[in-house]
């Protein structure tokens, strides 16, 4: 039996640290579906088809990582695409608060998928979607904290 792992997130954009996650996942699981999360009600910076098509070409590399997008309930995506775990990264205490409750919700929903939390690495600890678009609009070197795919989309985005 493959044992499969869905990483949800908005990914707007990917950074290094989000690839750190999913490489160090590609090595525990079989399968592990990186997957945008869709909400209407949020303001995002890039589309969802925008960041999709990043995240294919980050994880064009890896033979057990596919992408996809869902909206509605993470547990019934999971459950859907026969998961058994969501992963999860935790940076800072900041992080634990609000991914405690999140994990807490989506067990009490469905306590067959389990939440797998990955602790940063220590040189990714700092890195967020929104500073990282911060420093990019205001013409600062990003190229050290996302993909390369993600320095060019945001330079077009900005310059
Ligand atoms: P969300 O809006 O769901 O929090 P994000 O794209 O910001 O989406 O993050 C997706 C997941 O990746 C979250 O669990 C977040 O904690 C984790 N993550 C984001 N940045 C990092 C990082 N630098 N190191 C480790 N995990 C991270």
């Amino acid at each position: 039996m493959s044992r499969i792992a869905v990483y949800p997130g908005s990914f707007d954009p990917p950074t290094n640290g989000h690839c750190d996650i999913i490489k160090r996942s590609s090595k525990l699981f079989d399968c592990v579906i990186v997957t945008v999360a869709v909400n209407p009600a949020k303001k995002h910076f890039f589309s969802v088809d925008e960041r999709v098509d990043m995240l294919q070409e980050i994880v064009s590399e890896y033979k057990n990582i596919e992408v996809d997008q869902f909206d509605g309930l993470l547990v019934e995506y999971a459950e859907k695409k026969g998961a058994v775990s969501i992963i999860r990264g935790l940076r800072a205490l900041s992080d634990f608060e609000y991914e405690f409750e999140l994990a807490l919700m989506n067990r009490h929903l469905n306590s067959s998928v389990d939440t797998i939390f990955m602790m940063t690495d220590e040189h990714y600890s700092f890195i967020r979607s929104s500073l990282v678009r911060e420093v990019a609009r205001l013409g600062g070197d990003i190229s050290d904290k996302v993909p390369r795919v993600v320095e060019k989309y945001l330079k077009e985005r900005f310059f």
